[in-house]
């Protein structure tokens, strides 16, 4: 989409449909969780190209498969939350360098090959709650986003009302619990934000409009409500026997576990 000067172009990733975003504004473009495969990074490259140039790169959290392409936009000044920073300027943290890791051993796996070995960049710019990043004319505002990962961050496109929200909101999947209570703040906070957005880019799925939004925040926030009744009430047998708010039960079904793990109940 292209609101007077400013596009917005969501590429979406043969691993589990992740959004990379790129943002454009009189010539200079934000570029948001590049990824994933070397032919995805090109093609990336090739619109920021055509485009203008790539004046920033924004993580919206630490988690593997959002972070491996940044250096497709080395001239880029790489952005993320203040958590994510801290991680990343405290070599050898223990989040960031399993990310890397896993990232590695996916990338075996597969025979995926890349022009240079995975890395965190040098130096990031920590974003706080509210503050902003200028591309072109236009200005993006981060939004503290904790519950899947401690550090999410959202991105918010005020001038065409489009709201990033990394790995929350997605169609595809329930939400993958870090923190419970946090995770049911950022979903009051995301709903509280959607009020004056259109358009809404999961780090998972296809794009939403503020109803299907709005939809999937009311069903994540039942389902981590029950998920919260069932820690109150000790209940092991509650948390079993718990109702997905979406997604295949064979594959849900283990990550639905996982949340009860993360949660104390197993
Ligand atoms: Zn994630």
């Amino acid at each position: 989409m292209s609101t007077d000067g400013t596009s917005v172009r969501v590429f979406t990733s043969g691993i589990w449909q992740l959004s990379s975003v790129v943002l454009e504004s009189a010539g200079e473009c934000l570029i948001v969780d590049p990824a994933f495969f070397p032919r995805e990074l090109d093609d990336l490259r090739a619109h920021v190209d055509e485009r203008g140039r790539a004046v920033a790169v924004a993580f919206t959290h630490v988690h593997w498969d959002h972070v491996v392409g940044w250096q497709t936009f080395p001239e880029a000044e790489v952005v993320g939350s203040e958590a994510l920073a801290r991680a990343i300027a405290e070599d050898g943290d223990g989040e960031a360098r399993r990310n890397l890791e896993k990232a590695g051993a996916f990338d075996r796996e597969w025979y995926v090959e890349r022009a240079s070995p995975l890395c965190w960049p040098k130096a990031m710019r920590a974003l706080g709650d509210g503050d902003e990043v200028k591309v072109g004319t236009t200005t993006v505002q981060a939004l503290a986003l904790p519950g899947h990962s401690a550090d999410g961050v959202g991105l918010v496109i005020e001038e065409a009302r489009v709201l990033i929200v990394g790995d929350h909101l997605s169609p595809c999947e329930i939400p993958f619990v870090d923190d419970l209570a946090a995770y049911r703040a950022t979903l009051a906070k995301l709903m509280h934000t959607l009020a004056w957005i259109d358009d809404v880019i999961p780090g998972h799925g296809r794009r939403l409009t503020r109803d299907e939004a709005l939809t999937i925040a009311k069903e994540d926030l039942a389902y981590l409500d029950a998920l919260a009744q069932a820690v109150e009430k000790k209940s092991f047998a509650g948390a079993n026997d718990m109702t997905l708010p979406r997604g295949d039960p064979a594959i849900m079904g283990p990550r639905h576990r996982e949340n009860c793990v993360a949660v104390g109940l197993a």
